[in-house]
C-alpha cells in the first residue's frame, strides 16, 4: 500500500519525502519484542532508512543505515533498497531508560555517544560509506548532520515514533526536505521559519487521523498531512506532488543465504560445529526466523566450505 509522497515546491526550491510508517514500525516492535525506547530508536531508523532508501537511482541500489554508540542500545541497524523494502534491528530491544526532562524516550541516551554510518551498494565495485559522530543520537538530527557533512545536501530531517497506552504503535512517520541548487532563499527562510513552529510529525499525523476519521487510506492521510504541514507557506512555495511509493517492512533471509553463511565460516569450525553440537541453529538478526540445519546438512555443507 502506498504510504509514502515525494513531491517538489513550485519554485523548485526544496524537495520534499513523507511517508507514514505506523504499520511498519509496529510490525518491528513486535518481531524484536521491543520497549518504547527500542522501537522508537528502531522505527525512526527504519523510516529513515526507507526514505533513503526510495532517494537511490537504480532497481538494485541499497543501503544500510547503522548507529553505534556507547549507550545501552549498543547498535541500530536498518537496510533498505530502491524499492522501499526495509528490514532492521537493534542490539538490545530490551533497553529502557527513565523518560527526559520534556516527557519524550530518551533514545539519545539509549544510543549514547558514537558513529553513524551510511553505506550504499550503487553496483560500483566498491560501496560509497559516510561515516560522522553522533550529534545527539536522536537519530534525526544525526541524518541532517549526515546529509550536511558526508552528502553536502542540506536536508532537514523529522522523524516519529508514538506509541498508545497498551504499547502499540499509533502513529509513525518521517519527513526528508532537501535543498535543491539554485534555491530561493526567500523559500528557505519560510521553510525555516515553518520548521521552527512546526508541531512533532507524530501529532500531526494523529491530527489527520482524527480529522479523516475510520480508517482513510493511507494516500488521503498523507496528502491531509502534507497540508497541514506545508498549507501555510506562500502558494508558490507549497509543494506538488510528484510521486507516490511505498515502504514496507521485508527480510529477504532464506535457508540458502543462511547454508551460505555457515559455508563461509570454514571447513574447520564447520567440522567443529559437526562434532560438538551435532546440528547448527541460526536466527536471522532482521526477523528472528530460526532455520535449522541438521547433522547430514552440515556434513554437505563441508563440501563447499574453503580450508
Ligand atoms: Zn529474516
Amino acid at each position: 500500500m502506498k504510504n509514502t509522497l515525494i513531491a517538489l515546491d513550485k519554485s523548485g526550491s526544496y524537495r520534499v519525502y513523507l511517508t507514514i510508517t505506523t504499520e511498519m514500525c509496529e510490525q518491528a516492535r513486535v518481531i524484536h519484542g521491543a520497549t518504547s525506547l527500542a522501537a522508537a530508536a528502531l522505527g525512526r531508523t527504519l523510516t529513515a532508512a526507507g526514505l533513503m532508501g526510495l532517494m537511490l537511482k537504480g532497481d538494485g541500489d541499497r543501503l544500510t543505515v547503522q548507529f553505534k554508540g556507547d549507550g545501552p542500545a549498543q547498535e541500530i541497524l536498518a537496510c533498505a533498497n530502491a524499492k522501499g523494502e526495509v528490514k532492521g534491528y537493534i542490539a538490545d530491544p530490551s533497553v529502557d531508560l527513565p523518560y527526559r526532562s520534556n516527557g519524550k524516550l530518551d533514545v539519545g541516551g539509549a544510543i549514547g555517544a558514537g558513529t553513524l554510518t551510511v553505506i550504499k551498494d550503487l553496483g560500483l565495485r566498491e560501496p560509497y560509506v559516510g561515516r560522522i559522530d553522533l550529534v545527539s543520537g536522536e537519530i534525526a538530527e544525526d541524518l541532517t548532520q549526515y546529509f550536511a557533512v558526508s552528502e553536502q545536501q542540506p536536508s532537514s530531517v523529522a522523524l516519529g515514533v508514538r506509541f498508545g497506552e497498551d504499547g502499540r504503535v499509533t502513529q509513525a512517520g518521517g519527513m526528508i526536505i532537501q535543498v535543491m541548487p539554485g534555491a530561493s532563499d526567500e523559500c528557505l527562510q519560510a521553510l525555516d521559519d515553518m520548521l521552527f513552529l512546526m508541531d512533532s510529525l507524530t501529532l500531526l499525523i494523529s491530527d489527520s487521523q482524527k480529522a479523516l476519521g475510520g480508517s482513510p487510506d493511507q494516500l488521503a492521510l498523507l496528502n491531509d498531512l502534507m497540508q497541514r504541514i506545508f498549507g501555510g507557506l506562500p502558494e508558490e512555495y507549497r509543494p506538488e506532488v510528484l510521486d507516490s511509493r511505498e515502504i514496507r517492512w521485508l527480510c529477504d533471509c532464506s535457508r540458502e543465504r543462511m547454508a551460505k553463511a555457515l559455508v563461509s565460516i570454514g571447513k574447520k569450525d564447520l567440522q567443529t560445529l559437526i562434532d560438538e553440537d551435532g546440528h547448527a541453529e541460526l536466527n536471522c538478526h532482521f526477523c528472528r526466523k530460526k532455520y535449522d540445519f541438521s547433522k547430514s546438512e552440515l556434513i554437505e555443507l563441508l563440501d563447499y566450505a574453503q580450508n
